[in-house]
């Protein structure tokens, strides 16, 4: 349903977002522009209506934005210190925080995320991250090796490396954390000395163009750091730009395939960051009180819409019934509602489209067998989803192999150890897995056998900037975070001298 932008700010809302949202613009070399592919529209997925129009990336755009990173690269940038990027990057975090409340409600607005997420996850956490990323910036150095060879005779050689910047990163992003994926990618790329072209997703562009006006605002060079929207033909022109030098992308396991196959036909390194659908495995002897966190962290958190979502739980048999009994009175207590009121839990899927994604995978688990615990009713305008709980799911269907991202996930009952492992293993994907019980020795057995980049223990969902985060099998390539994050942008370089 369109509903128009609106005119005045709602009641709440910033009349700097309501300013924002009236003409909301690309950066490219520096420059606010409108694009030449005319635009698209941004919606409120907690009524429907249009919040913005925002400009379509057309191919000649991107070819601007990506000439203009390169120039960056051979220019100013380029010839920087570590320790003055440290500075820009700093300066970009306080401006963040700075401007924190108009970016939280831009986020909520446009993603229908709670207000308390956008302020905590997307607005803090995103300046914790560039200043962690800043840090790095000083810190980037090679190694120097011995080298054995002796030839011509009397000569000798001494090797050392160099870490240079690999140069223009191409950077996709997904709508389920939009500032978030946005930083987690610009940051570290900063901080290796690359310039950027963001792309963010179509449904989510506004904090990442607010995003890039306060880059330009702390004194990044022209051309260092570009934002282009548009949908996935927008993202398909850059990453087959000749003059990119780096891609790396988040988002469905999908278009990750296809963005892989094309950084190969002209060998780019690339990293991917894909699809989930994590298990959480809850033993008998596991502390029941942590059925609260596990629910609201681990299942619902961004209303189910999170790569890592607890969405396959795994409940041993001897406390099966009190666990299902507990996360059915957990999860038909959680408030359901637009976003802008904190006190709603369960908020607005993102879009009409996966609205209607979610319902289909709804009404597919049920036509194959699966039974809903719960009968929930959501509102009936924006685009609510009611958090649903199945029992019975077979293995091999759509509601067990397939990511809902929605406030939707199984319960299965397991009997031993070997079981559980082999069930929570039982996916194509491996991003995140958890596991809950008292047993420290069961721990550190069950831990290198389950298949996922990261295996939380009596937790889940629990990002951290210092620890690596990536998938197994076909939940990605690469890690983010860390150090490694800083190598996903570095090209080593080894320079061998030859002396007597
Ligand atoms: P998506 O793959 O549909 O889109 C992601 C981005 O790719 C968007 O910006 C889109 O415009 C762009 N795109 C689409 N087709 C393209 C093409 N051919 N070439 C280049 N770009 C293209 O994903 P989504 O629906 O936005 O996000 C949800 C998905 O993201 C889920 O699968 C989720 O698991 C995944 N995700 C993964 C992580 C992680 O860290 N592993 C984190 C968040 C989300």
């Amino acid at each position: 349903m369109r509903i128009g932008i609106p005119d005045q700010a709602p009641d709440g809302i910033s009349p700097d977002v309501t300013a924002f949202l009236k003409a909301p613009q690309m950066l490219i070399n520096g420059q606010s522009v409108g694009g030449e592919g005319g635009s698209f529209d941004v919606f409120n997925p907690a009524d429907g209506s249009v919040l913005a129009q925002v400009p379509s990336g057309s191919e000649a755009d991107v070819d601007r934005a990506v000439l203009a990173a390169k120039a960056a690269m051979a220019g100013a940038w380029g010839g920087m210190s570590g320790a003055e990027r440290t500075r820009l990057m700093l300066k970009l975090a306080d401006l963040i925080e700075e401007n924190g409340e108009e970016l939280a409600q831009l986020e909520t607005l446009e993603n229908g995320k709670s207000i308390m997420l956008s302020r905590l996850v997307e607005v803090a956490s995103s300046a914790e991250y560039l200043r962690y990323m800043a840090g790095w910036a000083t810190k980037i150095r090679g190694e120097t090796f011995d080298v054995s060879i002796s030839v011509p005779p009397g000569t000798r050689y001494t090797a050392y490396t160099r870490k240079e910047p690999v140069g223009v990163v191409a950077a996709i992003t997904p709508w389920n954390f939009p500032l978030n994926m946005c930083v987690w990618k610009v940051a570290p790329a900063l901080a290796a000395g690359c310039t950027v072209v963001l792309k963010p997703a179509e449904e989510t562009p506004l904090t990442s163009l607010r995003f890039a006006e306060l880059a330009r605002e702390a004194g990044f060079p022209d051309g260092v750091v570009n934002v282009i929207t548009g949908d996935g033909a927008t993202g398909a022109a850059l990453v087959r730009h000749p003059g990119v030098d780096k891609i790396t992308f988040t988002g469905s396991t999908e278009v990750g395939k296809k963005i892989g196959t094309q950084a190969m036909q002209t060998v780019k390194p690339v990293t991917l960051e894909l699809g989930g659908k994590a298990p959480m495995v809850f033993f008998d002897d596991m502390d029941l009180n942590l059925l609260g966190p596990a629910t609201g962290i681990g299942m619902f958190f961004n209303s189910g819409q999170t790569c890592c979502a607890g969405a396959r739980i795994y409940v041993q048999k001897g406390i099966y019934e009190e666990a299902v009994a507990t996360l059915k009175a957990i999860t038909s207590s959680l408030a359901i509602g637009e976003g802008m009121n904190p006190a709603n839990q369960i908020n607005p899927v993102v879009s009409a489209k996966h609205f209607d994604h979610v319902n289909r995978m709804i009404t597919q688990g049920i036509a194959d067998g699966a039974t809903p615990l719960l009968d929930i009713a959501a509102p009936k305008q924006g685009y609510y989803v009611a958090p649903q709980l199945f029992a019975d799911a077979r293995s091999d269907t759509a509601i067990m192999q397939d990511e809902v991202f929605g406030p939707v996930a199984t319960i299965t009952p397991f009997e031993t150890e070997e079981e559980a492992i082999a069930m929570a293993n039982d996916t194509r994907y491996g991003l995140g897995a958890s596991l809950w019980t008292r047993d420290i020795n069961r721990v550190m057995k069950l831990v290198p056998q389950v298949q996922a980049g990261t295996v939380w223990v009596n937790s889940h969902n629990i990002p951290d900037q210092n620890m690596p985060f990536g998938g197994f099998k076909q939940s990605g390539i690469g890690r983010e975070h860390g150090t490694g994050a800083l190598d996903n942008y570095l090209e080593t370089k080894s320079v061998c001298v030859a002396y007597t």
